[in-house]
């Protein structure tokens, strides 16, 4: 009995002994590849640095779940055939827009920022019937943007992030939460909708749904944004950034029309180009953050002089008439609107590149501040209400 006892004793001695020699391995092993790395000197494989325990002790980076693939996702909440069907007949009437067979014009209207499902398929459902009288003139895409860039990083970032505004960030739930107002938005109005791609990696999560997706002025600039947006089958709006460079957005759309090999949710991919990525003009900031639109007819024959001196494919401008262009002045959009649509009667050339329009509009005029809870009225850009918008839309029709 006692050698039984010393025995169980000596091999939790050795238990324990060994427990703390391999934490101070791991430790001493993880300090020593830390200082290499800063020493810079490259001597260890990829192998090694994807060890589990050095990426999460050396980065400051804590995992909180695993996210479903797109692949998941698209299983469990697939689109039925007729919606398909649907998506198929909008995006070649798009497509025949951006490629000059068509001489309807875009509007892609709807709320900064899709935060609620219900305020937001009441605001499709109401584009529906709007939709209904004018679409001989007009293609109306609804804006459902499920994920919003943030200037300084703080603020809502979107239903895809908090699929509670008020609540913590989800993402595994705001992807099923993204997922789902897409599908019931095209259900419930017909419509298939535009979204921004503010994660390059979501792409797949929305592709076979949407029908528009922008490219934002603070992402314009980046290599991944801009490949992915070469792999879509849509057109991507490619925005100017901030700055108003137009020469960061003409270059933005060069590589976006282009194929590309590039890393892409852990598979190297290729992509065929876009040939219908284009312009998006939303105004800018100058260095002591004034206004500078750029929806004018000067700023419009510009941009066309400037497409015949880079080698673009499908030279297209929408005008987004808030932003930087409103300077925030949600009203405004009203007529800076019927301004563009007067500078494309001004000139057949105007007329033929602006081939449509981005409106910040929601049931309720103006913004609210989160926790507020005011139904169909947005929580970050305000907006244009659900009548002023109803009139414009008739007369863009009228006008266009
Ligand atoms: C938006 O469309 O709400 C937006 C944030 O646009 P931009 O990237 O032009 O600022
Ligand atoms: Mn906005």
């Amino acid at each position: 009995m006692q050698i039984l006892l010393t025995f169980g004793c000596f091999l939790k001695i050795i238990n324990i002994v060994t427990k703390f020699l391999l934490y101070f391995c791991r430790k001493y092993v993880i300090l020593y590849i830390g200082t290499l790395k800063r020493q810079s000197i490259k001597v260890f494989s990829g192998k090694c640095l994807s060890f589990t325990t050095f990426e999460r002790s050396t980065m400051s980076f804590e995992y909180i779940q695993k996210v479903p693939t797109p692949q998941e996702i698209q299983e469990e909440f697939p689109v039925a055939a007729s919606l398909k069907e649907i998506k198929k007949e909008r995006d070649k009437a798009i497509a025949d827009v951006f490629t000059g067979k068509s001489d309807k014009f875009l509007v892609i209207v709807g709320p900064c920022s899709a935060d609620n499902e219900e305020a937001v398929i009441d605001y499709v459902s109401r584009l529906a019937k709007v939709n209904d009288k004018v679409k001989d003139k007009l293609i109306i895409i609804p804006r459902i943007y499920t994920n919003k860039p943030r200037t300084t990083g703080e603020g809502y970032k979107g239903i895809t992030s908090q699929p509670d505004p008020e609540g913590k960030p989800d993402f595994r739930q705001g992807l099923i939460a993204m997922r789902h107002m897409h599908i019931r938005a095209i259900e419930e109005s017909g419509l298939t909708s535009a979204d921004e791609m503010l994660y390059p990696e979501n792409w797949g999560y929305v592709e076979d749904i949407l029908s528009y997706v922008a490219i934002g002025a603070r992402s314009v600039e980046d290599q991944q944004h801009r490949m992915t947006a070469s792999g879509f089958d849509v057109p991507a709006g490619m925005k100017n950034p901030t700055s108003g460079y137009l020469t960061v957005m003409l270059n933005s759309i060069y590589a976006a029309q282009h194929p590309h090999s590039f890393l892409y949710r852990g598979y190297e991919v290729t992509t065929s180009g876009n040939p219908l990525a284009h312009c998006v003009l939303r105004g800018s900031q100058n260095k002591n953050g004034r206004n500078i639109p750029n929806y004018h007819y000067e700023d419009l024959s510009l941009v066309n002089q400037l497409y015949k001196e880079h080698d673009i494919q499908n030279p297209a401008v929408i005008v987004d008439s808030n932003h930087n262009n409103s300077g925030k002045k949600y009203r405004e959009q009203v007529r800076i609107v019927k301004e563009v649509l007067h500078s494309r009667q001004h000139s057949d050339e105007i007329h033929k590149l602006v081939k449509g329009v981005m409106i910040e509009s929601y049931i309720e005029e103006g913004a609210q501040k989160i926790g507020e809870g005011i139904y169909g009225k947005s929580i970050t850009d305000p907006c244009l209400g659900w009548d002023a918008t109803e009139r414009l839309l008739y007369d863009i029709a009228e006008l266009s």
